[in-house]
């Protein structure tokens, strides 16, 4: 099954993708994480991409579009988080027979909050909230034991501009895939766990 995430920063994608691959060994494709992979190695293209991330832009789609196509090439049952995020990107993988797009809604001012909160491990793998998803041990991970640190562009400015580029850029993409007849909606601002049961029941429909 292939599935496309949709929703504003902070709407849980993140969390819901870590939920399915557990439950139903997704592999999650993530060009967020690519792209922060590249950036933490310090190469070249990561030094060129960072200034696009921290800023809370759309890295290019040179940098983006063909190592997503790359991590898709030869598998069927995965999860995109992050991708499309714009009517060209979503031209780019038109011959993917995607089965369901969930779109996490969730309100501006919700968002805003889970953001300022929202902590990573340092590999950018796991996700806690100071408030509402405290880890056992401050500022540690759970799982891999690393510290834990607030990416560059959860602070306020950056949280604005993704929010803009969201509008402007992602929105779009709602209706377009509302027309191919593949677009799911689900409240985004419920308890977590509400959040999951209600994109389970979608993916086993
Ligand atoms: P995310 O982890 O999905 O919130 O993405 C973090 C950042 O990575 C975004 O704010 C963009 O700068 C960049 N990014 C992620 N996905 C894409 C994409 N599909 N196209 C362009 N830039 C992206």
């Amino acid at each position: 099954m292939k599935i496309i995430l949709i929703g504003p920063p902070g709407s849980g994608k993140g969390t819901v993708s870590e939920k399915l691959i557990n439950e139903f060994h997704f592999e999650h494709i993530s060009p967020g994480e690519i792209l922060r992979d590249e950036v933490s190695k310090g190469t070249m293209l990561g030094i060129e991409i960072k200034k696009y991330m921290e800023k809370g832009d759309l890295v290019p789609d040179k940098f983006v579009v063909e190592s997503v196509k790359l991590k898709i090439k030869g598998r069927d049952h995965f999860i995109l988080d992050g991708f499309p995020r714009t009517i060209e990107q979503a031209q780019q993988i038109k011959e993917l027979s995607i089965d369901k797009v969930i779109y996490l809604e969730v309100p501006e001012e919700v968002v805003v909050e889970r953001l300022s909160g929202r902590r990573i491990c340092n590999n950018g793998a796991h996700t806690y909230h100071l408030k509402y998803l405290p880890s056992k041990k401050a500022g540690v991970c759970d799982i891999d034991k690393t510290v834990l640190i607030q990416r560059k562009d959860d602070t306020p400015k950056a949280v604005q501009e993704r929010f803009k580029v969201f509008h402007e850029k992602t929105n779009p993409l709602i209706d377009y895939f509302k027309k191919k007849g593949l677009l799911s909606i689900v409240n985004g601002a419920q308890e977590p766990e509400k959040v999951y049961k209600d994109v389970k029941k979608i993916v086993k429909r």
